[in-house]
């Protein structure tokens, strides 16, 4: 039996063992988990917490899983057989208007953070969902509403502190461990544990919401070329999905193959309706609910679901907006038996305009992010949820390049796929550098590179 008694005594009260009360619902995440539980899950609150977690879990010889917002599609904070961190007591946020800055602490969420930067009128971009962990969306990349005008969430990272697998803190940015910097942003939690972000806010306004419209070929190919011929404040996320009877869709559109836009207009407010137009002009909507709200308000994601899913999803990146492309989308969605769906994610804009190797997210050059999802309540049923994503990716052309967040598996090929080629060759040796006994290997993990004939 592993001997946690350091870590006991260095955390008392925090440290909880599977037989504790509260376990369950402390390794509660948005996904049903797979596997055998933690052997231990420590609540930290401070930066010295976090390296009292680390080093007492190297004593023991336990691998460190972290859980920040729980949301991982690959359930890599459920940390099977190893020690949990929930760093969600790390939930500071403070804000720096006249710096046009933010900090968040490693377990603040993306939507406490945007809440406390709206109050002056600011935001930094992430993704589409509040209660995402600021650090774990930021580490694999960050895709969301703001991401054509300010780039990813990755682009606007301007330092971490991290608690590396030695137990020592260290500071990344752009003069300070360049190497580690290079790679926190967009290699995952493979380096250590982040404890806290600074970030960079623009002044912000979103004219947004929700665009309805029936599913062609031709309306989807123009969708995507819509967004990626608009002005930088334009993104959107493009789903093809068969309608659920969800509340916030019409119950004549229930059971019917729809294309629902979620559209962000972040540039001034008085071209707003000029650069929407163009989406508008696609069709008659089914239903349109756009207009100015707080960038809080768009990022309420999806509601969570009232049982626990599976989540079978499959990502790539594409440069292909054809008909031909678009009408087999169309057809993976149709013609499914359960529910799935397809999300577009146009890229372009400030994306574009960071150099490839300026990060470790490597697929910045690509016209479309692409997301395929059969998320399933039923464990029986996820083997078919898994060949539907694994055909549908493949029909789709989206094998080879693939996106760390989006990921609902990890094997050795996804993590090729996500850091191709000479990407992986770098993140191995920083690993090597900071994290050689891999430590943190609950991620979409990059193994060290071997050691050089020195050491
Ligand atoms: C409903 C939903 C909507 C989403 N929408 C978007 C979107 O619009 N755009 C997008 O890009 N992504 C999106 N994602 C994906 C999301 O960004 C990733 O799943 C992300 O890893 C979740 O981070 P988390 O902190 O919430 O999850 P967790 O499960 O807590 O963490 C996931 C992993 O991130 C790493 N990690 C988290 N915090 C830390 C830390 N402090 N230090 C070190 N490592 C850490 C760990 O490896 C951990 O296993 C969405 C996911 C869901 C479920």
């Amino acid at each position: 039996m592993t001997s946690l008694a350091n870590l006991e005594q260095a955390l008392p009260g925090r440290l909880l063992r599977p037989d504790a009360d509260g376990f369950a619902e402390l390794t509660a995440r948005e996904f049903a988990a797979l596997g055998d539980p933690p052997a231990a899950v420590a609540q930290v609150s401070t930066t010295a917490d976090v390296v009292a977690a680390v080093r007492g879990a190297r004593d023991v010889g336990l691998s460190v899983a972290v859980r920040s917002g729980g949301h991982s599609y690959a359930h890599h904070s459920a940390g099977p057989g190893g020690l949990v961190l929930d760093v969600r007591g790390l939930d500071s946020v403070s804000i720096d208007p006249d710096a046009l800055v933010g900090h968040a602490g490693g377990g603040a969420t993306a939507g406490a953070y945007s809440r406390a930067a709206g109050e002056h009128g600011l935001a930094t971009g992430f993704g589409d969902t509040g209660t995402v962990g600021v650090a774990g969306i930021a580490l694999g990349g960050g895709i969301g509403f703001l991401s054509r005008r300010d780039g990813l969430t990755v682009d606007n990272v301007l330092a971490a502190e991290v608690v590396l697998a030695d137990g020592s803190v260290v500071t990344a940015d752009a003069e300070h461990h360049q190497d580690l910097f290079w790679a926190l942003r967009g290699g995952g939690g493979n380096f250590g544990v982040v404890t806290g972000l600074t970030l960079r806010l623009r002044p912000t306004a979103v004219t947004g919401g929700m665009l309805v419209l029936e599913p062609t070929p031709e309306r989807l190919a123009a969708a995507n070329q819509a967004v990626l011929d608009a002005a930088d404040g334009l993104s959107a996320m493009i789903n093809l999905l068969v309608a659920p009877p969800a509340p916030f869709l019409p119950p004549s559109l229930h059971g019917r193959p729809i294309m629902l836009v979620l559209v962000c207009w972040s540039g001034p407010e008085a071209e707003a309706d000029s650069a929407l137009a163009p989406l508008r002009a696609l069709g008659e909507p089914l239903v349109e609910d756009i207009g100015p709200r707080a960038y809080t308000d768009i990022l309420q994601g999806p509601p969570p679901s009232p049982q626990p899913l599976h989540p079978a999803m499959r990502t790539g990146f594409t440069d292909r907006l054809d008909e031909q492309w678009a009408a087999t989308v169309l057809d993976a969605v149709t013609t499914a038996t359960t529910f799935t769906a397809v999300n577009l994610r146009p890229m372009g804009g400030a994306i574009a305009r960071v150099p490839v190797d300026a990060t470790a997210f490597a697929h910045r050059h690509h016209a479309v992010m692409a997301s395929v999802a059969a998320p399933t309540p039923d464990l029986t049923a996820l083997p078919a949820a898994q060949a539907w994503a694994d055909a549908t990716a493949r029909s789709l052309g989206l094998v080879g390049a693939g996106y760390v967040n989006f990921m609902s598996e990890t094997t050795a090929d996804d993590v090729a796929a996500a850091y191709p080629g000479a990407v992986l060759e770098r993140l191995r040796e920083v690993k090597r550098t900071y994290d050689p006994d891999n430590v943190f290997r609950y991620n979409h993990n990059v193994t060290p590179a071997p050691a050089g004939p020195g050491g």
